[in-house]
């Protein structure tokens, strides 16, 4: 029995006529580039979030990119986040203006903590951008207190977090006990609709959530040049728009991620419960007071890239996200970063290994997963 790392055709399969009537509807209205339908799927994601502003675009990237160029960087001005994400985390600060400046990672939930983003502050901080890794919120309460104390804002890397959520906890401004969704503990949120994020569309797609009008404004005006009236540019934006097709393959969608993200901390659970005892494994941990959505199930291994051939060789699927870290790739060469400067970030990007995790995957081909990995360690 192989497993891959990842297998959409299952999810489809499953909603396959809701689907095809959705993209037929696109296609009869042949209204392709926002329109209606973007305009609804904003609608529920912001319900479902519980910001009064979502605004769709063309990528995860832009969701980034879009929030960032509305703080209208001057040159010098940082942006502080982790080494250990994905590089368009930091594609997008460099891209809107800023200059990158990496922070280290909790070593238990390979997220940043208000003690990592406090190490590498300045006085030309005006950002941070917390990433919620593999599908755990960061921690969120802590990270606003800081940045509000220093006068910054904060813009939520969401990408691998939809529906993550996490308890609130501020005295005076959210009810005691009351729960946040990832994208709506800052001041913005980015959200991806790459195929193998949590809720995925047919080709790219990404969004902004905010609870900030302002700032929701203006993003909604960089996604189209710079102007809400054609032809009059009050700044100068980008083409990022959400397109028809995608917006209506993910309203479709949108009702069963509750579903899928149950069926993927199952999965988790159960990988849980068959590896805890392994000798040379570390599993992921969820912090107290988080709702993991595990976008990926990413472990610690010792002899991880031996671990990994093994897998491989059994016809088992598993990704190192991500091997080298972001301070170290040759295209930041000139922010001066070296070896040793974040021993946890290169710690992870050594050890980590994510397993096939996605909803429909199974008890029996988790099982087979579990044995092969007790095989390599346990012969
Ligand atoms: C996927 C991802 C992005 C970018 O999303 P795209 O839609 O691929 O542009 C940004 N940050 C993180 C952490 C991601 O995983």
């Amino acid at each position: 029995m192989s497993v891959p790392l990842l297998d959409l055709s299952p999810q489809y399969e499953s909603i396959r006529t809701e689907v095809d009537e959705a993209v037929q509807r696109v296609v009869t209205s042949q209204y392709f580039i926002l329109g209606p339908e973007v305009e609804g799927f904003e609608a529920e994601m912001a319900a479902y979030l519980g910001v009064p502003h979502a605004v769709g675009c063309a990528s995860g990237t832009d969701a980034l990119l879009l929030p960032l160029k509305a703080l209208d960087p001057q040159p010098g001005d940082e942006v502080i986040l982790p080494s250990f994400t994905f590089f368009a985390t930091a594609g997008a600060v460099w891209n809107a203006g800023f200059t990158p400046v990496f922070c280290d990672i909790d070593p238990v939930t390979f997220n940043v903590t208000r003690q990592t983003v406090e190490a590498v502050w300045t006085e030309r901080t005006r950002a941070v951008i917390p990433v919620h890794l593999f599908g755990q919120m960061a921690p969120m309460v802590k990270i606003n207190a800081l940045a509000r104390e220093r006068g910054a804002v904060v813009i939520e890397d969401a990408a691998q977090a939809i529906g993550a959520r996490q308890d609130a906890g501020v005295p005076g401004e959210t009810e005691p006990g009351g729960k946040v969704m990832a994208g709506a503990a800052g001041d913005a949120g980015a959200f991806s609709f790459f195929p193998t994020k949590n809720l995925g569309g047919f080709g790219d797609g990404g969004m902004v959530s905010s609870r900030d009008a302002a700032l929701a404004e203006k993003v909604a005006k960089l996604r189209v040049h710079g102007g809400r009236q054609m032809y009059h540019h009050e700044m100068v934006g980008t083409n990022s728009r959400l397109d028809a097709l995608q917006a209506a393959v993910l309203r479709v969608k949108l009702p069963h991620l509750p579903e899928w993200t149950e069926a993927r901390r199952s999965n988790a659970c159960r990988y849980h419960g068959a590896l805890e005892d392994v000798d040379g494994v570390t599993l992921p941990e969820t912090r107290q007071g988080n709702y993991h959505v595990y976008n990926q199930y990413t472990i610690r291994a010792r002899r991880r890239d031996e671990l990994r051939e093994h897998l491989a060789g059994k016809g088992i699927g598993s990704g190192v996200y991500y091997p080298v870290p972001l301070h170290l790739q040759e295209c930041f060469r000139e922010l001066g970063g070296r070896e040793g400067q974040l021993p946890e970030t290169e710690r992870a990007c050594r050890e980590v290994l994510s397993l096939p995790i996605f909803p429909e995957l199974g008890t029996d081909r988790i099982d087979r997963v579990v044995d092969e990995i007790r095989n390599f360690y346990q012969g």
